[in-house]
């Protein structure tokens, strides 16, 4: 999965290091990521197209190399680098760069939305103490903010329930997801959103993990779920397009997911999951 990059290791310890050589750098610009031969630009790369280290913000490190965000774009780093979907790091080399990649843009889009005070409007700005975005006239403050959402896989025997989504233009199968609402604990999202998007009740809940994914800014909670009685799928159309219930033999294969949802739906197809 995306997160599961050992032997290297994640540091997201809050600190202000100056920008060394072959630091790399994430340049985003609307919805798309600006790279260098496919690859992050490195802070020499950036230095020769007129980037002063001051516009560079340091976001974490894997192993000794750290990650800067970009403040300012300017119109020569757009004409000096290639711009890519977001979605470039998935598939970009080295076992990292894809957690590097959505990390990078989850907290790009966090920084983006903060830039003014939203108590007063005055322009915002960045804590030297740790992870926050500060108002100088009201005080007011924002943390890195985090949008929790489950993932359910619901059984019945040796069947599941696999779901495609009506907004996507190529849908692949997945499972039941949906974000978490002010108010309920996990374990309420996860019977609400598999009676909104399929009409099922459910029941033994078991939780199975969770998965930071910055591309949507959230964190992802997986749970295993068995049908209680009617097993009528009566689908959300608003939402979803499709929703069946799949034999195990059956459920596409993904090999190496990076996400959640499609791991989960490995252990199905593989009979790993858990049976009681
Ligand atoms: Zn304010």
């Amino acid at each position: 999965m995306l997160q599961e990059i050992a032997p290297h290791v994640y540091h997201n310890e809050f600190q202000n290091p100056k920008p060394r050589e072959t630091d790399l750098v994430t340049v985003f610009d609307g919805r798309g990521a600006l790279l260098d031969g496919g690859r992050y630009p490195t802070v020499t790369r950036m230095r020769k197209l007129g980037v002063s280290d001051e516009d560079l913000v340091y976001l974490f490190s894997i192993d000794d190399t750290a990650f800067f965000l970009l403040w300012e774009v300017t119109d020569a780093v757009r004409g000096g680098l290639e711009m890519d979907r977001v979605e470039a790091c998935r598939t970009m080399e080295g076992p990292y760069m894809a957690l590097a990649g959505a990390t990078a843009l989850h907290l790009y889009r966090w920084y983006r939305a903060n830039q003014f005070c939203g108590c007063c409007g005055t322009p915002n700005q960045r804590d030297e103490k740790e992870r926050a975005m500060r108002c100088p006239v009201c005080n007011a403050i924002v943390y890195p903010t985090i949008a929790p959402a489950i993932v359910v896989a619901i059984r019945d025997g040796d069947r599941i329930v696999l779901t495609k989504y009506a907004d996507r233009a190529t849908p692949r199968y997945a499972l039941i997801a949906g974000f978490i609402e002010i108010g309920e604990t996990m374990e309420d999202t996860v019977h609400r959103e598999a009676m909104e998007e399929v009409g099922l009740k459910i029941k033994n809940l078991r939780y199975h993990g969770n998965q930071p994914w910055g591309f949507s800014g959230t964190l992802m909670l997986g749970f295993w779920a068995d049908l209680d009685g009617d097993d009528t799928i009566t689908l959300d159309r608003q939402e979803l397009k499709e929703g069946v219930w799949v034999r195990r033999e059956d459920v596409p294969e993904t090999p190496n997911p990076l996400d959640l949802t499609h791991t989960m739906m490995e252990l199905f197809r593989k009979g790993l999951d858990p049976k009681d």
